[in-house]
């Protein structure tokens, strides 16, 4: 069988990042801001990001896309951050935000793929996903990885899903898509052909689920799923 995942809310998760924005913002520039600055920075980054992300397909988007979210972070933050280079404001950014893998994601994908399923991401990430993976520990683990921003197109779409399919050599009957949520990943893997399933950490999913839709508690739900 072949398993596809989304990436954020399925395999990996952020920390919040303004406290680390905030002691970063001290250590490396000198600036001191308060703990509702750092927030309401990072929140105005953030959404910035999520309109812009498409645009970093490649090494040279992303670096520019991380320049201009350095300058909505600092038009967001008070007076003396708006003062830090640029540049050095996005290497700061980028070290702010940290990824880490949930805690069952490397056992579960390393059982899947002892059960000789074929794992693929499939995920609206831009082409920094492959480093979140490999810092992460994740990327010696599946098979191929699938990013909205290097494709042109996002879930819903069912392009991303085929290009993950066609990257693992199999057709979509049979697999299937593990996600959090159900606007881009029910929707999509129907979309595609594939049986989705739904992960909802945090108890019952924000949005109704269709029917038919198994829902999951976390990945090792996956395990039963892939049967
Ligand atoms: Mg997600």
């Amino acid at each position: 069988m072949t398993v596809l995942l989304d990436a954020l809310g399925t395999l990996v998760r952020f920390e919040p990042p303004a406290p680390r924005l905030r002691m970063l913002l001290a250590e490396r520039h000198g600036v001191e801001v308060d703990e509702d600055q750092a927030r309401a920075g990072m929140r105005a980054e953030i959404a910035y990001y999520r309109r812009e992300h498409h645009r970093a397909g490649d090494r040279a988007g992303l670096a520019a896309l991380r320049r201009d979210c350095a300058a909505v972070l600092a038009g967001a933050l008070p007076e003396p951050a708006r003062e830090i280079p640029v540049d050095a404001l996005a290497a700061t950014l980028v070290d702010a935000i940290r990824f880490d893998a949930y805690p069952e994601a490397p056992a579960v994908l390393d059982e899947l793929r002892a059960r000789g399923h074929a794992l693929a991401v499939v995920s609206n990430w831009d082409v920094s996903l492959h480093d979140v993976l490999v810092a992460t520990g994740l990327a010696p683990r599946v098979d191929a990885v699938v990013t909205s921003a290097e494709l042109g197109v996002a879930k819903p779409d069912p392009r991303p899903f085929a290009v993950a399919l066609e990257a693992l050599g199999v057709r979509a009957g049979g697999a299937l898509h593990v996600g959090d949520t159900v606007a881009e990943d029910v929707a999509g893997a129907f979309a595609a052909g594939v049986r989705p399933v739904l992960v909802a950490r945090d108890g019952a999913p924000e949005d109704p689920v269709p029917d038919g839709v198994a829902v999951v508690a976390d990945l090792r739900g996956v395990l039963d799923a892939a049967r």
